[in-house]
């Protein structure tokens, strides 16, 4: 897959961005196509295309940068009662720019937001059986 995306032409400095944070490892800006006004983006600064390429400390970065976005969010002049975090981690997922990015999507009750997707209600054993699957795979990592 070809690495370069639009995000690294930002951290690069070749595209225009809106900038509202930024350190050694993180970038956070505005989302230019927001579903809600305020929407933004936090991504890292290195190339990471997917989770799996991404260094789990500067993951958590990505996380610890939008807790505090939220709640500058919430004290800035955006119409902000609550925070949606999204990220889309591969196409199947809805990833369209392929360079990690965390969404952080401000909220007011009734502005259309929203994931579609109708929860279903599986058996104990139905849990338990895709428990023991994924606490299989996690010790193998
Ligand atoms: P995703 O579908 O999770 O990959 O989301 C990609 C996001 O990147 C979308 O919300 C786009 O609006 C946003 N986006 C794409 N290009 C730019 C850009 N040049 N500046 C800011 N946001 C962008």
């Amino acid at each position: 897959m070809n690495p370069h995306t639009i995000f690294a032409d930002i951290v690069a400095g070749r595209a225009p961005v809106s900038t509202v944070y930024e350190d050694d490892d993180v970038l956070a800006f505005m989302d230019i196509r927001p579903f809600t006004p305020g929407h933004l983006l936090v991504i890292p600064k290195v190339q990471a295309a997917s989770l799996a390429e991404l260094d789990p400390a500067v993951g958590g970065k990505l996380f610890q940068v939008g807790q505090r976005l939220a709640a500058a969010l919430r004290q800035s002049e955006v119409a902000c009662d609550g925070v949606n975090f999204f990220l889309a981690d591969g196409v199947a997922a809805g990833q369209e720019v392929f360079h990690v990015h965390l969404h952080v999507i401000p909220r007011t009750s009734g502005d259309g937001f929203g994931l579609r997707g109708r929860p279903t209600s599986p058996r104990r054993p139905d849990l338990d059986y895709l428990a023991g699957s994924i606490k299989g795979a996690l010790s193998r990592n």
